[in-house]
């Protein structure tokens, strides 16, 4: 089944999530939707996003890289299971790129994200200077050994965002999804359970020819994921921007 995740970033105190998670349920109405629906809002925000009728469930944006303890501003993986979430994202590139996080302390978020029983969403993607000099695949193999440590049967989801498509309205080619996610399908060749998404300026515009052209199990989605009209509309669902 394909998979949406909504990335709402620093976005929406609890009022404007519960506004969101109504009118998306409105849009959904009880129809099956056929997607499994993901959203992922900051942390303040994850009770308010909620569906009680379990059309669409939750993501951390974040995990914290240790168990519990004497970790001021940090977020556990328990906690984030007890707050009802089912995915964390781990590994997203404003993670790596503003805030440092780097293969080792990935590895053990990955870690605390399966000892709480949740399914990571993690991301990967070259940067522009990297596709520039040739480096994506290598990149690609690179940020894949991270999850060395991750059991081969546990369901996994990867996000590959390039990261000059991230935010910038430069989405990638159908051509540059669909080799990227040819290369990731062969590096986890052994996992029976990994799908793998696309992520980087997906709008209702390009979904379509992205998702039926580069053969990905579905979308990461950050600034267009932010109204529920295009979430659903990018997720196959009906709606417009
Ligand atoms: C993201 O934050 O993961 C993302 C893909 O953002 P955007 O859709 O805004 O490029």
């Amino acid at each position: 089944m394909n998979l949406f995740v909504a990335n709402w970033k620093m976005n929406k105190t609890r009022e404007e999530s519960r506004d969101y998670a109504r009118r998306l349920g409105e849009i959904l109405g009880d129809r099956d939707p056929r997607v499994e629906l993901v959203i992922a809002p900051p942390y303040t925000a994850l009770d308010a996003a909620r569906d009680p009728g379990g059309r669409w469930s939750l993501a951390g944006q974040n995990v914290a890289a240790e168990t519990e303890g004497a970790y001021t501003g940090e977020v556990s993986a328990r906690m984030l299971a007890d707050a009802g979430c089912r995915y964390v994202i781990v590994g997203h590139s404003e993670r790596r790129r503003l805030f440092g996080e780097e293969s080792g302390v990935l590895a053990r978020k990955l870690t605390r994200v399966r000892e709480a029983g949740l399914t990571p969403i993690y991301c990967l993607g070259e940067t522009e200077e990297e596709r520039e000099e040739g480096l994506t695949a290598t990149v690609l193999v690179a940020q894949v050994e991270t999850l060395g440590g991750d059991p081969d049967d546990a369901p996994l989801v990867v996000a590959y965002e390039p990261v000059w498509a991230i935010g910038t309205g430069k989405a990638a080619t159908v051509e540059d999804a669909r080799s990227a996610r040819v290369h990731l399908a062969e590096l986890l060749s052994a996992r029976r359970n990994a799908r793998i998404l696309y992520g980087g300026s997906v709008t209702t515009e390009n979904a379509r020819a992205l998702l039926d052209e580069s053969g990905v199990d579905g979308f990461l989605i950050g600034g267009a994921s932010l109204k529920p009209a295009a979430f659903a509309a990018i997720s196959g669902i009906g709606g417009d921007s």
